[in-house]
């Protein structure tokens, strides 16, 4: 069985073809522009690939309501020609396949959950810290997308005693998006995330709002797993004052082992690394044809 997958994203798409073992056996990658110019270049992609079934994990916000004239949309977005545009409606026009439609951090979360760091649970949240903040939740075995779909980058976090910076999110502004995203560290230090030194005190402060957000989400949802990815991860050395803030918040009121004994295991990188984003939309094509993998 071979199956198309797209990682949509706001500054590059990627296109692959994989099998319902999660192996990615093909790939390409190119910029994301105008809708009908980004998806032809995918559409002439897939033209000798006999793909089973496609799934899309797409940038958005996007609808995901399947009892809503406007499912398979992406909504409301500052690129160019996307609000609106019927993403699912190109597609199926082009191939008329099973489509497998989620956002881009729920799709990176069930591949996660599939084939990697949470590879046999029934629940992990995965968030990526990159050019904005974005939370991928699966829940009892299921993604959740609830009203719209969560929305975990923009919640609200206490403000660090020595941070004055007014934060970048053009909704909220000192959201958790707004304060730790990569161009919230760049503005305020004047320096991207990159060239700050390891032991700038750049990185306690971006793990102190992270494992405020991460306390929020375990005591809200209470996952078995918690995968940090995307481009600021690369900082390996936010993983354990990320853990040491977490285990400070919870201060033992949630008593599992996982938590008070073994966090290291608990709040961990993603497996599937670059391939976390096409393997999740490998997932959801698989699971768009009936079959569960
Ligand atoms: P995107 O979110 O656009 O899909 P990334 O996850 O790569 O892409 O995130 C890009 C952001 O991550 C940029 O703001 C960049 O400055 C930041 N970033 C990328 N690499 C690093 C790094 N090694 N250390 C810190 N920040 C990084
Ligand atoms: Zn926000």
């Amino acid at each position: 069985m071979q199956i198309g997958a797209i990682e949509a994203g706001g500054t590059k798409f990627i296109c692959g073809v994989g099998n319902e073992k999660g192996e990615i056996l093909d790939r390409i990658s190119f910029p994301t522009e105008v809708p009908e110019r980004t998806l032809e270049q995918a559409l002439e992609y897939f033209r000798d690939k006999s793909v089973e079934a496609i799934g899309i994990g797409s940038f958005g916000p996007i609808n995901l309501d399947h009892f809503s004239p406007g499912y398979g949309h992406v909504t409301t977005t500052p690129k160019p020609g996307w609000t609106g545009f019927d993403f699912i409606g190109y597609i199926k026009r082009a191939y008329p396949v099973p489509i497998g439609f989620d956002t881009d951090v729920n799709a990176a979360v069930f591949g996660e959950a599939k084939w990697g760091a949470a590879k046999g649970l029934d629940s992990c949240v995965y968030y990526t810290i990159g050019t904005g903040v974005g939370v991928g939740v699966y829940t009892e075995g299921k993604l959740v997308h609830g009203l719209v779909h969560p929305e975990g980058g923009h919640v609200m976090i206490r403000r660090h005693s020595e941070d004055s910076f007014g934060g970048l999110c053009p909704y909220h502004g000192d959201c958790l998006e707004g304060m730790a995203s990569g161009p919230a560290i760049e503005k305020r230090w004047g320096l991207k995330g990159s060239e700050l030194p390891g032991d700038h005190k750049a990185w306690e402060m971006e793990a102190y709002y992270l494992a405020q957000a991460i306390s929020g989400v375990i005591l809200l949802l209470s996952p078995k797993k918690v995968i940090l990815g995307g481009g600021v991860m690369h900082q390996k050395q936010l993983f354990p004052i990320i853990r040491k803030g977490v285990a400070h918040n919870l201060n033992g009121y949630v008593a599992s082992p996982a938590i008070l004994d073994d966090i290291e295991n608990y709040i961990v990188p993603p497996t599937l690394g670059d391939n976390a984003g096409l393997c999740g939309a490998l997932a959801l094509g698989i699971e768009a044809t009936g079959q569960r993998c």
